[in-house]
Parts: C-alpha cells; structure tokens; sequence
C-alpha cells in the first residue's frame, strides 16, 4: 500500500538512492456517459476501465518504483479515483495476485462507481479534458516539489477519450500543453472514437505520441505496445508511423477551426472576421481601406 502513497514519506527518503528514477504515470479516462461509443453501447465502459487497469498494473509491474495516478473525466467533473484521497482500501490476497495489484483494480472500480452514480441524468457529450489535464499537471507539480532529493521525477499523461476535442475548450488546451512541455511532462492520447486534432496538437508539443486505435476491441493491445514503453525508449521501438499535424486554431470569436484568419497584433487572439475592436484586450484598429477609400474618391470626381 506505501508504494502509492508519494506524498507521506518521511521513512521513504532513505529507499531512493541519488541514481532513483521515478516513472509516475497519470491516465485520465473519459468515463462521460454522454460519449458516443458509450451511448450506442453502455457496455464499453466495463471493456475500457480493465483494459485500463491491466495496463495500469502493467506500469507498475516494470519497475517497483513506478508511480500511478488515475483520473476519470466527466462533463462537469473530473475526480482522482486513484490512489485514495483519504485511507487506503484493505484488500487481501486474493487466488495469489499481487496485492497492489488487487488495489489498484478495487480502488478505481469503487470510485467510479461513486462518481457515477453521482452523475446528473442529463448527458452531455462533451468532456473536461482540458480542465482534468491540468489537474493532473498540478499533481506532477506537487509530487516534483516533495520529492526526495537526488530522484528524478519523469512523468507522463495518457487521455483515453471517446469524446471529440471541442473548440470551446481551445484556449485551455493551447494553456496546458505549453505548461506540460514547460513542466517536461509528456501528453500520450489514445482515441477510441474520432480524430482529435486539438489533443493531437497537444502531443506534437510535449513529444508525445497520438494514437486513433481502429478497433476499440484491441484496446489493451493497443495501450501496451504503443503507450507502455517510456518516452526514452520509444525511439528504439517501430510504433506507428508519426501523421501529419492539423495545427489549425480556433477563432476565439465562435470558437471554430479555421485556415486563414485574423490575429490580434497586440495579444496574439485569433479571429475569423475582420473586427475593429480586439474582444480579447480591447486595442482598437484602423479600418483596413485606404484602397477602397481612393477607388470611391476617383469614382465622386468622375
Ligand atoms: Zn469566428
Ligand atoms: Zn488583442
């Protein structure tokens, strides 16, 4: 049970000698009831939340230092479900298996089952992605501040979605993948659903890899060829080839992608029309015209 518990350790220091690399790893699951795959089939969730908790276990399996975090995303929440705000589940050995292990898979099912029964009946297809990204961030930036001295601290995100990247949420994200590469934390995206480019953006950023898996089936297969290996090591690996980036923005004026737009001088906000006055720090610009203004003068004299 103390192997999870990174912020209580003061017996804990002596164990790291000054070569100890931690690996923590966060997975943010999108467990958002109004996502599509979920709405055709309820179902899918059972197959996401033990692909994702063999593969959780599998990182912790690799080193006993490893470190896990798991969050679940809602439309208007997202919670830590793992490891335990408060005391640490009992569990026993059970039929031989690791007792971390038993924890792990107790704990998260425990918690989900409470953050979704809390749920509100109303669905909405839209995720906190960007909100439980950022959450995350502050805990890998609390643990790097009371690590024990001389350990080095790698970590990493994975999002596993179903849901698509809303625009709406452009400025948060644009926020939070600066702050991870900033941080040195990794943003990994698994898609189950459809391509996301904002996340997909966010992974070119932090050297992070993108994945739209093409059946949800191979999930954990998936998970452990392709996210399992840490960043270092992947250059050694044949993972699936790096696609073309779609790094187009939003306008910060409807909030929807565009080719070619209009940015803000002064603040660097983007928009799709032509607007006399910034919304986002209020500069006011002149009318772009003074060709039109002479055609029309040439045209009076005539
Ligand atoms: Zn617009
Ligand atoms: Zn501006």
């Amino acid at each position: 049970m103390k192997m999870n518990t990174l912020e209580s350790e003061d017996s804990k220091s002596s164990d790291f000698s000054s070569t100890d690399e931690i690996s923590l790893l966060v997975i943010i699951l999108d467990t958002n009831p109004g996502q599509r795959i979920l709405r055709d089939n309820p179902r899918t969730l059972t197959q996401c939340v033990d692909s994702v908790i063999a593969f959780a276990n599998s990182h912790l399996m690799q080193k006993s230092q490893n470190k896990l975090v798991v969050m679940a995303c809602h439309s208007k929440t997202s919670e830590f479900i793992y490891p335990n705000s408060d005391k640490p589940l009992d569990v026993r050995q059970v039929d031989g298996q690791y007792e971390i292990f038993t924890l792990v898979e107790r704990t998260i099912k425990r918690n989900l089952a409470k953050m979704i029964a809390a749920e509100s009946t109303a669905l909405c297809n839209e995720s906190l992605l960007a909100g439980a990204i950022s959450m995350a961030l502050c805990y890998i930036h609390r643990i790097q501040k009371t690590k024990p001295v001389g350990c080095k601290l790698n970590s990493r995100i994975l999002v596993v979605t179903g849901s698509g990247d809303s625009a709406f949420q452009y400025m948060s994200y644009m926020n939070v993948f600066f702050t991870a590469q900033k941080q040195n934390v990794v943003i990994d995206v698994c898609a189950l659903d459809q391509h996301l480019s904002l996340l997909q953006q966010g992974c070119d950023i932090t050297s992070g890899l993108y994945l739209k898996i093409p059946q949800l089936q191979g999930l954990l297969q998936y998970l452990l060829w392709v996210f399992l290996p840490e960043p270092p090591i992947r250059p050694k690996l044949v993972l699936p080839p790096p696609v073309k980036v779609d790094y187009r923005a939003a306008c910060f004026c409807h909030r929807e992608m565009v080719d070619v737009g209009y940015v803000c001088s002064v603040c660097l906000s983007i928009f799709c029309k032509f607007s006399p006055i910034c919304t986002t720090c209020h500069t006011v610009f002149k009318i772009p015209g003074p060709l039109a203004v002479k055609s029309k003068k040439k045209k009076m004299k005539l």
